[in-house]
């Protein structure tokens, strides 16, 4: 099955793999959750992410200690993330303060995010989209300054893509002019995410389509959370325009504020279990990135984890795309 695979990624990725499955949990996951895991078992945890196959993590975010403790070791997590080998070690970062904490800690890959909502953006970083789109520039220009082979890949996350809870419609074409903008200031990728839960396969398919047209192979990955339960349809979708990246984050960790019960981001395991269902190949070892699961709940005695893999185990006769 050949579902949107580009040769380029597969250039990109070696080859032996034809989706990108990018952990989130130790940071979108982790920040969603009130208390704080020890720094200990979250570089436990990530190695554990690794050894199951995962390439990429989001280890953390490079935020003011004081707006969100959870991530006040973002250091220390980055310098023993980038010793595992074969991992891109990914961390968030805001602003230009954000990025210099987050080169000195060696990080392969910076990712910023841009609101595409108005009202969003001020509320959250007291920034316009357009003075979030200069962060990126002065972010572009600072990694440009530091010697080769300590440059890190810059991506940029468009947040609230496909709706705000706060604007509510975000104009389409508002997400693309902002696409270009961001391209301008210098971003290797620029990614869309529905940070509410907002978007429908429909409006996935048609939105990653025309982020190819208009900004070719800048077009990044995809960022999809379940509040509403539309997850892996958006994420069939946005493979169907041709997306070979997406976010997730194991066991759902965090869950959803507005909905009791309801997971974070896509469950990791259960999109890896249905892209190597597909005959895409992942990577990812299910049972080992099953076992990573008891090391949340080491970290975080009694939080909720999701996914329906955990539950039932894998059907009779599953083979991996690669089998
Ligand atoms: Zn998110």
């Amino acid at each position: 099955m050949t579902i949107g695979v580009s040769d380029e990624h597969k250039l990109m990725s070696n080859g032996d793999i034809d989706v990108t499955v990018s952990e989130v949990g130790p940071r979108d996951g982790l920040q969603s959750v009130k208390r704080t895991m020890p720094t200990a078992l979250k570089i436990r945890w990530i190695t554990a992410l690794a050894e199951a196959g995962l390439r990429e993590i989001e280890v953390g975010s490079f935020v003011p200690p004081k707006l969100l403790p959870q991530m006040a070791d973002a250091e220390d997590v980055v310098r023993a993330a980038v010793k595992i080998p074969n991992l891109n070690v990914i961390a968030l970062v805001p602003n230009l303060k954000g990025a210099e904490r987050a080169l000195a800690s060696g990080v392969h890959t910076i990712t910023m995010p841009v609101s595409a909502s108005r009202e969003h953006s001020m509320a959250n970083i007291r920034m316009t989209p357009e003075q979030a789109v200069e962060q990126v520039r002065q972010v572009r220009q600072l990694c440009d300054r530091q010697p080769a082979g300590k440059r890190p890949r810059l991506d940029v996350g468009l947040s609230t893509a496909f709706g705000c809870s706060i604007q509510g419609d975000v104009p389409e074409d508002f997400v693309f002019e902002l696409a270009r903008k961001v391209v301008d200031g210098g971003a290797d990728s620029v990614g869309l995410s529905d940070t509410a839960g907002y978007a429908n396969p429909a409006q996935v398919k048609r939105i990653f389509k025309r982020l190819r047209s208009e900004i070719g192979s800048k077009a990044g990955a995809a960022h999809f959370h379940n509040t509403r339960g539309q997850g892996l349809a958006n994420l069939v979708a946005a493979l169907e325009a041709g997306v070979t990246t997406f976010d997730a984050s194991q066991a759902g960790l965090g869950g959803c504020p507005y909905a009791p019960g309801a997971t974070g981001n896509i469950v990791t395991e259960d999109l890896v279990f249905m892209l190597e269902s597909m005959g895409l190949r992942t990577g990812v070892d299910l049972e080992r990135l099953l076992a990573a699961r008891s090391l949340i709940l080491e970290g975080l005695p009694g939080e909720p984890l999701y996914g329906y893999l955990q539950e039932v185990g894998l059907p009779k006769g599953f083979r991996y795309a690669n089998a």
